[in-house]
Parts: C-alpha cells; structure tokens; sequence
C-alpha cells in the first residue's frame, strides 16, 4: 500500500506550501495524487486541483504510512495538531522550496515549512515544525525553538536566539547577538512586521517599531 501525504491546512499558508509538496513528492518519484489537503473547517472538495479531506476521512484513506505538513501560520494551533498527527500515527513531513539554501550544521527539527528563497546559513539548530516564509533568512549560529514562525523577508541574523511560539512579523530585522551572549527572542513573543530590533525581547511581550519598543495598549 502506498503512502498518503497531507498539507493540513488549505487556507492562505497551506495554499502556498502545496505546490513545493507537490514538487517535492514528484522528485521523489510519487505520484501527486498520493497528495491531499486536509482541513477541518473549509468545504469544496477540491482546492488548487488537489483533493481537501478532512482529518477523518485523510485517516480512513487507504495508505501504508501518513505523512502530514502543518501549514498554519499559527505555532499554537500547530503544536495542538502536531500533538494529534502524533497520536494517530501520522509522521510529521518536512517541505522545503528546491531553492532553499542550507549551508553547514543545520539541524532542522521535523515538520518545517521552508518558502522559496529562504536561507539558512551554517552553525544552526531549528526546532519541531518551523515556518520559514518567502525570503526570510536565519544567520549563523542562531537557536530557533519551537513551532516558531517567521513571516515572508524577516532577516534573523547572527547568535540570536528565537524560542518556542514567538512570531516574526513580515520584514523585519533582528540585530545580531554576540557570541556567548545572544539576542533572545522570548516565548511566544511577537515582533512585528517591518520592525527593527535591537536588543532582546520578553516572552510573551509584543513588539514593533524602529528601534523595537513594547507595543502600548492605549
Ligand atoms: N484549521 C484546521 N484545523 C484547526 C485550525 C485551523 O484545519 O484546528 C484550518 C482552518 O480551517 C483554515 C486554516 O487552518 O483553513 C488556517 O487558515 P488561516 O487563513 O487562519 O491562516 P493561515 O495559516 O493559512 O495563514
């Protein structure tokens, strides 16, 4: 029996990662009908030309093994399903772009969705189901936790530390840690789009401007 793959999630996030899943499967020499999207709450059958089921009917499908991609910018919504991919036997999928750039000592922990044009550079270590969109880039020697997301063109660069849940909004700019004393991005911390940050961020604070500051709630 063959194996199925799913892209869960059709919406704007998943859209974009089906077709370098597409990619990936026909390199490998299987066929993209073995590809689905699963998604719990949209309706038509097809989305983009490929066959959307939800997760009942992706697990009643006929296959030897499962292997599902979670392509939902949300980290928090991502560990709840990972932790169901898990119970159900599923194995997490990692999809790259073919142009994306991996340089030395990279440690990719499973399930990451990496856009085209993203880099990473040497000396780095990823965690479980990492977002990486369109031109983001991780320099070297930085520690990224996880189910991180980064939006399209964040530049991460040099010993920075991002950990587990924090969000990076689309173009910004994280300024480089030194060795041995690193920037921290902290815990589900978010950073937002075009900011420029210069030194480290709180868990769980949000962030945005230049230079970065905590976003006021008045
Ligand atoms: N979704 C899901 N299961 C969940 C939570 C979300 O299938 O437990 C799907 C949801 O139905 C939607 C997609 O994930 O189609 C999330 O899409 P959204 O537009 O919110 O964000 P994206 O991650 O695509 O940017």
């Amino acid at each position: 029996m063959e194996d199925l793959f799913a892209v869960y999630g059709a919406s704007g996030c998943g859209r974009g990662v089906m077709p370098l899943a597409r990619q990936q499967l026909v390199q490998a020499g299987i066929a993209p009908e073995r590809l689905v999207f699963v998604d719990d709450g949209l309706g038509p059958e097809r989305v983009n030309g490929q066959r959307l089921l939800t997760y009942a009917q992706f697990l009643a499908e006929p296959a030897g093994m499962r292997h599902a991609v979670l392509a939902i910018a949300n980290g928090t919504v991502r560990e709840k399903l990972a932790a169901r991919l898990a119970q159900d036997g599923v194995q997490s999928w990692s999809v790259q772009a073919a142009n994306v750039v991996r340089m030395d000592d990279v440690e990719l922990g499973e399930g990451a969705a990496l856009s085209p044009f993203v880099t990473l550079t040497s000396n780095i270590r990823v965690g479980r189901h990492f977002h990486a969109n369109l031109y983001s880039y991780v320099e070297h020697d930085c520690v990224i936790g996880d189910f991180v997301t980064f939006a399209p063109g964040v530049k991460c660069n040099g010993n920075i530390v991002v950990e587990d849940h924090a969000y990076i909004g689309a173009g910004a700019v994280i300024k480089q840690g030194v060795p041995g004393k690193p920037l921290v991005i902290g815990r589900g911390a978010v950073v937002g789009m075009g900011a420029v940050v210069t030194k480290s961020v709180p868990a769980g604070t949000t962030v945005v401007g230049n230079p970065a500051r905590p976003l006021r709630a008045d």
